[in-house]
């Protein structure tokens, strides 16, 4: 009997492995990995669903050029003859990659060194930007460098999880799925829900704090202001570990002050505050897990860090079942973050320090390596608009959909000089821009790895072949980089090659300082690729991998933590009589992204079938809005229509639409389009659960 492929889902950052096996009928049975870290065997309803999702209904085939089929050769001799000219008559800065956390890290790694290493720009950067920056951001800021300090096991081994602005439930399901039999086993283990919306992650919450959108800050300011009055601090881990307490702490009393003040702030009952405020404060092993709901503000940082600061304070990291824990929303956002897909960062979680620069030169042999950073997403797309850059090649992601001001996005796109997409897919709202199409391997169809939210590296393996000339990412840009000059840089046959020289620049003068650590994969150099099993980071040369933080030491240049002090600050831009409701957008259950690949399942599309607003009675009524009936939704960024959901689970002047559908599926069903594209002024991330937006009635039921 044939062993199944043992290989990684491709949707969540939950990074679930799966077993593939190909049935006589041409089909493949899917199921979960009991012996992946992740998910022990289980699966959630995409996961299940992969097998109806493959099959080359929709694919791009073949490479294309204004609309015609031409050779591999034609179309990259094309895309690198004309960035090679653009680049000699403008600069590097006129050129930009837009990749993915959908991209897998061989992919990614290339990507990158072609940019910033040989072609000389920092203009690369991902759609990860959209929905873990802040958290990069602020783990930076408060740990030295971007470490995730918990893994699922902790969420077990918790005594209280705290989720802030994550529908665990839907989003992240098979986390969910941990915590509620943890919970199952174990009443006594406490959850608590901080989210405006009252989500199916609710169903396991003992306590719901329906909060005013964007009032966190205030909140966790508040928290850390009670647990100094309670003495709940451990000072000796404060006084021998971290740093900065002092303002922190003076700023959150000052900003937040008592609990009738925050609970006015945040628009919850005093009680109900009090009562989280005290779970907090009494019980040791606490995880807070937070996603989206915390990082897609213009301040998410700030909020990432007001979290941070209330763990630091009790000592609360580096131990079993405790931490702050950011999960990814992509299955590689953690991957892109390691090898440099942010355009702030470099490769190996080097940043554009001179030594960094001087280190990945080196290892590159690149003289003209990029020495400042790129343009980060938004910003990107906006020099796009304004001619700056006159060429951007995106990569396995769907911008004319998926970002802020997302119709703003697309005319700058049809207006660019040079369009090329590589996808899986030939049309969608972004493909429909491009000069050059590429295609592109999909999921089964390529070698490679991801990392998830727990640092876990695992293998993605092929089962099937491509479907027509669909080629992989990293071969794609190897032979653009042949093509422009620089082949004995890249000279890979394979993606395991890859791999191993992404792992030895990890590990490329590893003198010492601690801060190599980070992400060092010296050992995986000379893993045998095809054997690679799920594995964590950080992997010293020589020595055991530990608990990050453990030793109460941080990457710090003095191995301290540092507490931020953090004033409270507005959303962008607040609701008023033109558009009196804040529009806040997510995920549903059953569809991943843009659904070029969920919305080919019809069991997916059975869950919930076309877009959606939801909005509370006492605001459907005021509005004239009834259930069934069309809406239509103006921002001053955009237009969408959506079918009426009455729904008493939204908090009164928030109305909730979820961002999958693309004109291509539905018409005028885009959400981004709506969104503010104001930025987090640390992270880059956009304000996407926060524009005020007028609902009207467009058609009755
Ligand atoms: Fe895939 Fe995420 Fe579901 Fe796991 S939880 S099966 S990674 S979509």
């Amino acid at each position: 009997m044939t062993e199944p492929t043992k290989t990684t889902c491709p949707y969540c950052g939950v990074g679930c492995g799966v077993l593939v096996m190909p049935q006589a009928d041409g089909t493949v049975s899917v199921r979960g990995d009991p012996d992946h870290p992740a998910n022990l065997g289980r699966l959630c309803s995409k996961g299940a669903a992969l097998g109806e999702t493959l099959g080359t209904a929709g694919r791009l085939l073949h490479p294309r050029i204004a609309d015609e089929r031409v050779s591999w050769d034609q179309a990259l001799d094309r895309v690198a003859g004309r960035l090679g000219e653009i680049v000699a008559e403008h600069g590097p800065e006129a050129v930009a990659f837009y990749v993915s956390g959908q991209l897998l890290t061989e992919d990614y790694y290339v990507a990158n060194k072609l940019m910033k290493g040989f072609i000389g720009g920092a203009n690369i950067d991902t759609n990860s930007r959209l929905c873990m920056a802040s958290s990069v951001a602020g783990y930076k800021r408060a740990l030295g460098a971007d470490t995730v300090p918990c893994d699922y096991a902790d969420l077990e081994a918790a005594e209280l999880i705290v989720l802030v602005g994550s529908n665990t439930a839907w989003c992240h399901p098979v986390v969910y799925q941990r915590i509620k039999q943890a919970k199952q086993a174990n009443p006594d283990r406490q959850i608590v829900v901080i989210d405006p919306r009252r989500t199916a992650s609710c169903e396991i919450a003992d306590l719901h704090l329906p909060i005013a959108p964007g009032t966190d800050t205030v909140l966790f300011n508040g928290l850390l202001n009670w647990l100094r009055r309670e003495d709940a601090l451990d000072w000796t881990f404060l006084e021998s570990h971290t740093e900065g307490f002092a303002a922190a702490f003076t700023t959150a009393r000052e900003s937040a002050g008592s609990v009738p003040r925050v609970a006015a702030a945040c628009g919850l009952p005093e009680s109900e505050l009090a009562d989280f405020y005290r779970r907090f404060a009494r019980t040791e092993r606490v995880v807070t897990l937070y996603s989206q709901g915390v990082n897609q503000w213009s301040f998410g940082t700030d909020k990432v860090n007001a979290i941070i600061n209330c763990h630091l304070a009790t000592g609360r990291i580096g131990r079993p079942g405790m931490g702050p824990f950011s999960i990814t929303g992509q299955p590689n956002a953690m991957g892109g973050r390691e090898v440099g897909g942010l355009a702030n960062q470099l490769a190996a979680h080097m940043d554009f320090a001179p030594e960094d620069i001087d280190r990945v030169g080196r290892f590159w042999q690149a003289d003209g390596i990029a020495r400042a950073p790129g343009l980060k997403a938004v910003e990107m797309l906006r020099a796009v608009e304004e001619g700056k850059i006159k060429a951007i090649w995106v990569m396995a992601t769907n911008p004319a959909v998926s970002m802020p001001d997302a119709d703003r996005v697309r005319a700058a796109l049809r207006a660019c000089e040079l369009v090329i997409c590589s996808d899986l897919f030939a049309d969608t709202d972004t493909a429909r821009c491009a000069d050059v199409l590429l295609p592109a391997a999909g999921w089964g169809e390529k070698e490679g790895t991801v990392t998830n939210s727990e640092r876990c590296i695992s293998r993605q393996r092929a089962f099937l072949d491509p479907p027509g000339e669909a080629r992989p990412d990293w071969w794609i840009l190897a032979e653009v980089a042949r093509r422009m000059g620089f082949a004995d840089a890249f000279p890979y046959r394979s993606a395991a090659e890859v791999f191993r020289e992404h792992a030895a620049l990890s590990a490329f003068e590893n003198d010492g300082r601690r801060d190599f650590d980070i992400g060092a994969l010296a050992d995986l150099a000379a893993t045998d690729y095809d054997r690679l099993t799920p594995v964590q980071w950080p992997l010293p040369a020589g020595r055991e991998a530990a608990r990050l933080f453990a030793d109460g030491r941080f990457y710090t240049p003095n191995g301290k933590a540092r507490f931020i002090a953090i004033t409270p600050r507005p959303p962008a831009t607040a609701p008023d009589d033109d558009y009196p409701l804040v529009l806040n957008t997510g995920r549903i259950r059953d569809q991943w992204h843009t659904m070029t690949r969920t919305g080919l399942a019809p069991r997916l599309s059975s869950h919930i079938a076309e877009p959606f607003v939801q909005i509370r009675p006492v605001d459907a009524a005021a509005h004239g809005l009834s259930r069934g009936g069309i809406a239509e939704l103006t921002s001053r960024w955009g237009r969408m229509l959506a079918r009426i959901e009455v729904d008493a689970d939204q908090r009164p002047g928030s109305v909730f639409v979820p961002m999958h559908w693309s004109d291509t599926l539905a018409r005028q069903a885009r959400a981004d389009a709506l969104v503010n594209p104001v930025t987090d002024p640390v992270s880059g991330q956009p304000e996407f659960k926060h524009t005020p937006v007028q609902v009207s009635l467009f058609r009755a039921a």
